[in-house]
C-alpha cells in the first residue's frame, strides 16, 4: 500500500513537474532543464541549452531567426515558426517557437524528438532521460593579434617621416598581449613579434591553424590630407563607401607590392575568396559587434575622432575562419595623431580600450553571465 502510495505520488509528481533530466557519459554530474507550461504545452527557455551543452545562442531580430550552435552543428528557427532548420534539412516541432519578454521558448518535443534525431552520435532519449556526450566549449581562450605590415613593408610614414606603421603597431600588439594574458584567461599568439615581413595569407593561416577564436589585426592609417584623422574599426565585407575602398586599396596593396604583384592578387582573389568569404559571413555578425565594442571603448577613452565601424573587403580578413576585424588606431600622416600615436600614455588609453572591448565580447559571447 505505501510502496503504491509512493509510486503514485511520483507519478504526479512526473506529470506536473516535466523537467527534462541530462546525464553525460562521463563523470560530469547531471543536469536539469527546467521546463515551463505554456497553454498547457511543456516548454523550456532555449538558454537551457547553453547551460546543458554550451550551445552558443543568438538572434536575429531582422530575419526573426534564432541559431543556436550546438555540438559544432547550427541550427536555425524561424519565429513564429515549427520548424527547425539543419543544414538542407527541415525538422517539424509541431508546437511554434515562443517569443515572450525577449526570451525564447522552445517545445519539449525538440528535446525528446527532434534534437537526438539531429546529432544521434552525441545524444539519446532513453529512459525518459537525455543521455549525452561532453559538451564543447565554445568559449574564447585563444586571440591572434596581428601587427600588421614589418620587414620590407613599412606600412604607413608618419607625417615627421620618422615613424612607421609597421613599429607603432608592433609595440601595441606586444603591449596588448601581455594585458590580455594577465587579466583575462586567454592565450594570445602573435602573427610576428618582430620587424619581419608576413604576408597576408600566412597572417590568417597562422589563425586558423593555431585554432585562434579571436583575430584581431592591428593598424595605424595614412591620407594624403594631412588633415584627416580618427579612429575606425573594419570587418569583413565587400567595401561599401568610397572611402572604405581606399583604405583597403591601401591596406591591400601589400600584396602587390611585396607579395608578387598581379599575379598574387590574382592568386588571393581566386584561391581562398569565395569559400573563405562564406566561412566568414558565418562570424559577420560577431564580427561586426566585437567591432562595435572595440571602436566604443576606443573613442571614449581617447576622445579621438569617431570615424565608425565600417565594412571592407580586408585580404587579411578573407582568411579567418573565426570573428576577426581590423583596426586603424589613428592617422599617422596627422602631425597631431603622430605624435599621440607615439606616446606611451596614448598608447595605454589605446590598449586599456581594446582590452575593455575584448574582455566584454568575450563575456557575452562565452554567456558567463
Ligand atoms: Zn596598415
Amino acid at each position: 500500500m505505501k510502496k503504491l502510495f509512493f509510486l503514485l505520488l511520483l507519478v504526479l509528481f512526473s506529470i506536473v513537474h516535466a523537467d527534462v533530466i541530462v546525464e553525460y557519459n562521463t563523470s560530469l554530474a547531471p543536469e536539469i532543464i527546467k521546463t515551463i507550461k505554456i497553454n498547457s504545452v511543456d516548454y523550456f527557455n532555449v538558454y537551457e541549452l547553453n547551460k546543458t551543452f554550451k550551445a552558443k545562442i543568438s538572434d536575429d531580430l531582422l530575419d526573426q531567426r534564432v541559431n543556436v550552435n550546438i555540438y559544432h552543428e547550427q541550427l536555425i528557427f524561424l519565429l513564429d515558426s515549427s520548424l527547425v532548420q539543419h543544414g538542407s534539412d527541415y525538422f517539424n516541432m509541431t508546437y511554434n517557437i515562443i517569443q515572450s519578454d525577449g526570451k525564447y521558448f522552445l517545445p519539449v518535443v525538440f528535446i525528446k524528438d527532434i534534437l537526438p534525431q539531429i546529432l544521434s552520435n552525441m545524444l539519446k532519449w532513453e529512459s525518459n532521460k537525455l543521455i549525452a556526450q561532453t559538451p564543447i566549449d565554445n568559449s574564447i581562450r585563444r586571440i591572434v593579434l596581428d601587427p600588421g605590415h614589418g620587414g620590407k613593408d613599412p606600412g604607413a610614414v608618419g607625417y615627421s617621416k620618422k615613424n612607421f606603421e609597421k613599429e607603432v603597431v608592433l609595440e601595441l600588439a606586444l603591449k596588448l598581449k601581455k594585458k590580455l594574458e594577465q587579466q583575462l584567461d586567454v592565450v594570445v599568439l602573435l602573427s610576428r613579434d618582430k620587424d619581419e615581413f608576413v604576408s597576408l595569407q600566412q597572417r590568417t593561416k597562422f589563425a586558423n591553424e593555431n585554432s585562434a577564436d579571436l583575430f584581431i589585426s592591428l593598424h595605424c592609417n595614412a591620407h594624403r590630407n594631412s588633415k584627416i584623422d580618427g579612429i575606425e574599426v573594419y570587418y569583413l565585407s565587400t567595401a561599401k563607401t568610397d572611402e572604405a575602398r581606399a583604405v583597403e586599396a591601401m591596406e591591400n596593396q601589400v600584396v602587390y607590392e611585396y607579395e608578387g604583384g598581379k599575379e598574387a592578387v590574382k592568386k588571393y582573389d581566386d584561391l581562398a575568396f569565395i569559400l573563405a568569404d562564406m566561412a566568414q559571413s558565418e562570424h559577420l555578425e560577431e564580427s561586426f559587434n566585437l567591432g562595435a565594442n572595440l571602436q566604443t571603448a576606443l573613442v571614449n577613452a581617447t576622445k579621438a575622432y569617431n570615424r565608425g565601424v565600417k565594412q571592407a573587403n580586408f585580404y587579411v580578413l578573407r582568411g579567418a575562419f573565426m570573428p576577426s576585424v581590423l583596426l586603424e588606431f589613428g592617422f599617422l600622416s596627422n602631425k597631431e595623431e603622430e605624435k599621440k600615436l607615439i606616446n606611451s600614455s596614448y598608447q595605454e588609453k589605446l590598449i586599456d580600450s581594446v582590452f575593455i572591448g575584448i574582455r566584454d565580447f568575450k563575456k557575452k559571447y562565452d554567456q558567463m553571465q
